[in-house]
């Protein structure tokens, strides 16, 4: 068991590190007030990160993304947390995993645009009738002559402003569901409005419409009846990077925060940070961030090995989410009057965190996952055959 990283993996995470302090953090206020994020900016921050050879970072190498192993898309994913959700998404992209399902000129038509980051791409799976039941969704596409009718509705789709084209879970029979890639502008297609968020300012979440949707053959995404397979396995490695790691590095930067404010502010002639109470806050909020970390590290390490490791993606899912959450709460209480403040951030890191333990599964769903798999296997605590 060797819990070191190599110096190449050590050098990405400060190549990364600098690049989120330097280019990211600067531009959070300004979308913060504004709530969306500037075109121009996004372009410019775009061909920055570009540069570094990190977009597309879970694609392989010879379609042109970043060819990362997953524990080393786990490390950069760990630095995203320290910024907020849109910039990241403008400068590293999101190429979700089932376009790498695509064949023949599907190739040219979505994925390479994707992984280049000339097209980009939302998932939508959850609709106003079916979120925790994925299963249940009421869209559904029928087959014609030219390919697919597409109708029903999406909402929530994070991104869905920016997208060029959308993944898109559908019924094709009863108890069948498929995935299909429908281009913005199609005829029948509208966007509906985009729903304010209590936090992630800047990250638009729009309502998809579907009436009467003509798609062509190929915008059907390996086979029919696939579909469900290749949401849960996206949102299986989403649930490893975007919420385990990047609740991880959010954590931690909350974490950097409190522990500084408390070092300086005085009140009774001594540092807050002197008191017991304040250090109790900063410790289990260390202790409990470094057992999340280990957490995610080893479901990448897991991925790696080619094991299957939905349970622990699903523990990690839980733990990092909520372990920000306390985080973040304390974080408030150690900063007081200041921590509710405008002024200061944070308020909207306390925003922000809320959504980790809600979406791409909620707590209460994934507790259900380990419960049930506990009952059924029996040995989960340590077993030395996994
Ligand atoms: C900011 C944001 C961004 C999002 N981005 C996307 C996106 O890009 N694409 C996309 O497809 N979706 C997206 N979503 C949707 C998100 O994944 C869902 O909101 C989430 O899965 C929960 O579904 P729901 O909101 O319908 O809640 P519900 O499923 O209605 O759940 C409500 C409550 O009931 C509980 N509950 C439900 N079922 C059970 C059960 N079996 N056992 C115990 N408790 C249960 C839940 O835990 C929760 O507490 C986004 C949502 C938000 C808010």
């Amino acid at each position: 068991m060797d819990f070191s990283l190599n110096d190449e993996q050590k050098m990405m995470i400060e190549t990364v590190r600098r690049f989120i302090t330097e280019e990211c953090q600067p531009l959070e206020d300004e979308v913060e007030e504004k709530g969306f994020f500037d075109q121009l900016k996004a372009q410019a921050l775009h061909r920055k990160a570009k540069a570094l050879g990190l977009y597309g970072m879970n694609m392989p190498e010879a379609l042109g993304g970043g060819g990362l192993s997953n524990l080393d898309r786990i490390l950069c994913e760990e630095q995203f947390g320290h910024t907020t959700d849109i910039l990241i998404r403008r400068a590293f992209g999101n190429v979700y995993e089932p376009l790498l399902h695509c064949q023949g000129a599907q190739v040219e038509r979505w994925l390479k645009p994707a992984v280049e980051g000339t097209r980009t791409c939302a998932i939508t799976i959850t609709e106003p009738g079916a979120g925790s039941d994925a299963a249940g969704i009421k869209t559904h596409a029928q087959k014609n002559d030219q390919g697919w009718v597409l109708n029903g509705a999406k909402h929530f789709i994070s991104d869905g402003e920016w997208s060029d084209f959308f993944l898109v879970s559908a019924k094709t029979g009863e108890k069948e569901i498929s995935m299909f890639m429908v281009d913005k502008g199609l005829a029948g297609f509208t966007v509906g409005k985009d729903q304010k968020m209590m936090g992630l300012r800047g990250t638009p979440h729009l309502e998809l419409f579907f009436d009467n949707v003509q798609l062509d053959e190929a915008c059907l995404l390996g086979e029919a009846g696939q579909g469900f397979k290749l949401a849960m396995g996206a949102l299986n490695v989403v649930r490893l990077a975007q919420v385990g790691a990047r609740a991880v590095g959010k954590a931690t930067h909350v974490c950097e925060l409190m522990v500084n404010w408390a070092s300086e502010r005085k009140q009774f002639n001594t540092r807050i940070g002197d008191f017991q109470m304040v250090q109790q806050m900063i410790a289990d909020s260390v202790i409990e961030i470094n057992a999340a970390r280990w957490m995610v590290y080893h479901a990448a390490w897991m991925l790696d090995q080619g094991m299957d490791a939905r349970e622990q993606i699903a523990m990690v899912k839980v733990q990092a989410s909520e372990t920000l959450g306390r985080v973040v709460d304390r974080a408030v209480q150690v900063f007081g009057g200041m921590g509710f403040c405008k002024e200061l951030p944070i308020e909207r890191y306390y925003r922000d965190a809320r959504i980790y333990r809600i979406y791409d599964g909620t707590s209460e769903i994934h507790r259900g996952v380990i419960a049930k798999s506990a009952m059924k296997k029996g040995a989960v605590l340590f077993d030395v055959n996994r």
